[in-house]
């Protein structure tokens, strides 16, 4: 009974942090002057395309965009690995998901050696600079890492291959990573800590329960938001005058 009234309290909760989302998103894409980043990053399966439709879903398509990063493409090998982050920021007024990021760029690229270590070594001191160009400039990064155990990774992947549904999900791909779960820990350490910097912290967010994971998470951005503080403009008495041409 105990267990049924709190999901009913956590249920209610996120209901009104959602509201509050909706509202804030409103004032921020009518104000036009900042705009919001969210850097998500986990292990394969950790469900952040769950989280990103439960929290977000509610908000007007408009001034909100997901976007996902996977191994690059031919083109974006040419360029420099933060050219098609950028590309991807948000326009002032609205807010952004990013579902993986440059942050895969210290990641599999370290762990599987895509690039010389010399090369990938540098670029935590890269990623930070261009964090802190991009929050002088308007941009606010809220950077979240959805922390999952192996044994719930374990879980999720045999749901993938059982679930008629969910096979499409499915990558032997991810099976190499888990391989390699160890190395990537280490490189997950290495950029929660180079990369916690005052402009753009890191949050980790234990993933294995999901309902308390997207509340955590929504919780989170609701806060970030409230701190940018987004205000409708004041309405401007002198636009009454135009009344006249509608009469
Ligand atoms: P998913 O997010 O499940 O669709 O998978 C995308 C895959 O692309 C993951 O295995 C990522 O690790 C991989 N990926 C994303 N960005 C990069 C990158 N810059 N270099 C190499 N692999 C990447
Ligand atoms: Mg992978």
């Amino acid at each position: 009974m105990a267990k049924a009234g709190t999901e009913q309290a956590d249920q209610e909760d996120l209901d009104s942090l959602t509201d509050r989302l909706v509202h804030l998103h409103r004032a921020l894409y009518a104000e036009a002057r900042q705009a919001l980043l969210i850097v998500l990053q986990a292990r394969d399966a950790a469900g952040k395309d769950s989280l990103i439709k439960k929290v977000f879903g509610p908000l007007d398509p408009q001034g909100f965009a997901v976007h996902a990063f996977r191994q690059p493409t031919a083109d974006e090998l040419e360029r420099d690995y933060l050219w098609r982050v950028h590309l991807r920021v948000p326009p002032k007024g609205a807010i952004a998901v990013f579902n993986r990021s440059h942050y895969e760029d210290v990641l599999p690229v370290r762990v599987y050696g895509l690039v010389p270590a010399a090369e990938w070594g540098r670029r935590y001191d890269q990623i930070n600079a261009f964090e802190r160009h991009l929050t002088e400039n308007g941009v606010t990064i809220l950077k979240i890492f959805l922390d999952i155990s192996k044994e719930e990774q374990r879980k999720q992947l045999l749901e993938r291959i059982d679930d008629p549904e969910k096979q499409w999900k499915f990558r032997p791909g991810d099976l190499d990573d888990r391989d390699r779960w160890e190395d990537f820990t280490a490189a997950y350490e290495e950029l929660l800590r180079r990369c916690d910097t005052a402009w753009a912290p890191w949050h980790v967010i234990p993933g294995d329960d999901r309902k308390r994971r997207n509340h955590a998470v929504a919780r989170l951005v609701v806060a970030t938001l409230e701190r940018m503080s987004p205000r409708l403009p004041d309405p401007d008495p002198s636009i009454q005058a135009h009344r006249a041409r509608l009469s």
